[in-house]
């Protein structure tokens, strides 16, 4: 058995990109074996990892996001269930999983990143630079390496689909464009009751930059507050996977 090489096209070449051994005791085709690349680093210098789960050589390429908030980190339970036993069945789909965006926020137990930015306002499509406070969106968009990783990624992979998790509200966000079925799909198999997020005043997002850029269907999950049951956690994971089978 071999490791699964990635095509080059792909390769994130260009990128920063470090390989990181192989987790000890996992076999060769384990998820949990394979390398993970880093796409960036945060403003404090801590890297911002991506690992892929699935088929390398799908042509489907799917996003999972974990946190951009730093205390919003129950989505990165829902990463490490994609990265385990789960994602090793994921036929047909080539996933790329980042924990988090933001782990300066993560570590600090803050929304915002170390330069007190919002790192989900300080994406171009709608950028809004009057906001502040929790909402800070920064000098201008792209000023943060944060988002200026997931933006080198984005326009490499072209991603069919990106799912991103955030809390509290204990709802799938369904987009008001044609991506809403996805969405809706999401909903179903993971009972996060759906609610429309036409009327959310999110300028400068990740999700928007993504649709309106490159045609993604990206949408975000608002998982509930506090801590998620397993059920919940793998009820999140088949919901990725089931909308991934719609693009197929
Ligand atoms: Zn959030």
């Amino acid at each position: 058995m071999t490791i699964r090489r990635f095509p080059a096209a792909l390769a994130l070449a260009a990128v920063l990109l470090v390989s990181v051994a192989a987790v000890a005791g996992a076999g060769p085709d384990h998820p949990r074996s394979r390398p993970h690349s880093v796409i960036g680093e945060s403003v404090r210098g801590r890297p911002i990892e991506v690992r892929r789960v699935g088929d390398p050589r799908a042509p489907l390429k799917v996003l999972v996001v974990g946190s951009i908030h730093g205390d919003e980190t129950q989505g990165h339970r829902v990463v490490r269930r994609l990265r385990g036993r789960y994602g090793e069945r994921i036929r047909g789909a080539d996933f790329w999983t980042i924990t988090t965006v933001n782990p300066d926020g993560v570590a600090a137990g803050e929304r915002r990143n170390a330069h007190g930015v919002d790192l989900n306002r300080n994406f171009s499509h709608g950028f809004d630079p009057t906001l502040s406070g929790g909402y800070n969106s920064g000098p201008h968009p792209f000023s943060e390496p944060e988002s200026r990783a997931v933006k080198r990624l984005t326009k490499r992979v072209r991603f069919d689909l990106a799912v991103w998790y955030h809390q509290p509200w204990g709802e799938t966000l369904v987009p008001c464009d044609s991506s809403s079925r996805y969405a809706r799909r999401y909903a179903r198999v993971s009972r996060l009751k759906p609610s429309r997020e036409c009327d959310v005043y999110a300028p400068g997002s990740a999700i928007s930059w993504q649709r309106h850029r490159f045609g993604t269907v990206a949408f975000v999950v608002e998982l509930p507050g506090g801590r998620l049951h397993g059920g919940e956690v793998r009820r999140h994971a088949r919901a990725t996977v089931a909308v991934a089978r719609m693009l197929k």
